[in-house]
Parts: structure tokens; sequence; C-alpha cells
């Protein structure tokens, strides 16, 4: 990387520490001809993988316009989605996976979803999972009426739900995508 005041192609790193809780790592840098100092964060590659099989990089915009959809007409601000769409990242950032299936991400953001307002959860985890029936609606409600918010929805969801996969699969590749 060019030193930002000199534009010398060469840096010698002075300092490394891990920051944003280990997903990423800052460097302090000093440039051997001029002698200045400058800093450089280090993210490593996140890419999601498409249901076509195609990979592109993650988007927080991508997480956003899903789920802004899901929210209209509920009283949750812009910022609220912002945070949402951090945590997102967070989480899967926090697999340690370079690569992650887009279902995965459809998956990461039932759990903060759920939290923010659970009307927006369950129209976002109905076309997500393909909710067919008043039942399917109906099933969820008592879910989420049993467990308290602090449950991840993503463990009961495995164990319930492993015949809808393909299904999900679907769904989460118009949400993405
Ligand atoms: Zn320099």
């Amino acid at each position: 990387m060019n030193c930002p005041f000199c534009r010398n192609d060469d840096s010698r790193v002075v300092d490394s520490r891990p920051v944003e809780d280990g997903t990423a790592i800052r460097r302090r840098r000093e440039c051997p001809q001029c002698g200045q100092r400058f800093s450089t964060q280090e993210l490593s590659l996140l890419n999601i993988i498409k249901r076509s099989g195609a990979t592109e990089p993650f988007s927080r915009e991508k997480v956003l316009v899903g789920v802004r959809k899901a929210c209209q007409g509920r009283p949750v601000n812009e910022d609220d989605l912002v945070l949402l769409a951090q945590r997102v990242e967070e989480t899967l950032r926090r697999t340690g996976q370079a690569e992650i299936e887009a279902q995965e991400v459809g998956m990461a953001i039932l759990a903060p979803l759920r939290e923010l307002d659970e009307v927006a959860y369950l129209r976002y985890a109905s076309v997500y999972r393909n909710f067919a029936s008043l039942e399917d609606f109906e099933g969820e409600i008592a879910l989420l009426r049993a467990l308290p918010s602090s449950n991840s929805p993503i463990a009961s969801d495995s164990q319930r739900n492993t015949s809808n996969t393909e299904q999900s699969t679907n769904a989460s590749q118009k949400i993405n995508s």
C-alpha cells in the first residue's frame, strides 16, 4: 500500500492489534522514505454463495433492502436497521468462514429482527421460510409467545424445518439477490 503522504510504495508495520471483536486487524505503519506514520485496517473478504453457485461480496445494503421491506409501517427507524445490518455482518464474520451461503445470511437476520419488531420478524420469516398457510403463522406466533426473545429462533428453526430447506433457499435467494 502506498504511503498516503509521499506515495512511496513501501511501509513498515510498527504495531498490529485486533479490533472489532477480532474480526479485523489494525496496523500502524511507518513510511521508510518520509518517516510519516499511518494506520490501515485489514478485514477478511466475506463472500456470499448464491443459489446459482456464483459468489458476490457480502453487502450490508442488501440486508437493509430486505429488512426495510419487512419493516414498512412499523415503528422502526433507519438507525435501527443500520445497526441490525451491522450485527448481521458481525455474526457472519464471527463464524470465521470466508464464504457463506445466502441462506445463512437470512438465518442471521431472523434473531436480531425478532428483537427489533415481532411483526416485521413474522413478515420476514413468512417470505424467508415460505409460510404457505395460516397454520404456519399460528405456529410461529405460538413459538414467539412461548420462547423469550433472547432465545435465538435459529436453533429451533433448524430443528423444526429441515424438510423446508430447499424452499427456504429459494426465498432467501430472492431476498439476497
Ligand atoms: Zn511516505
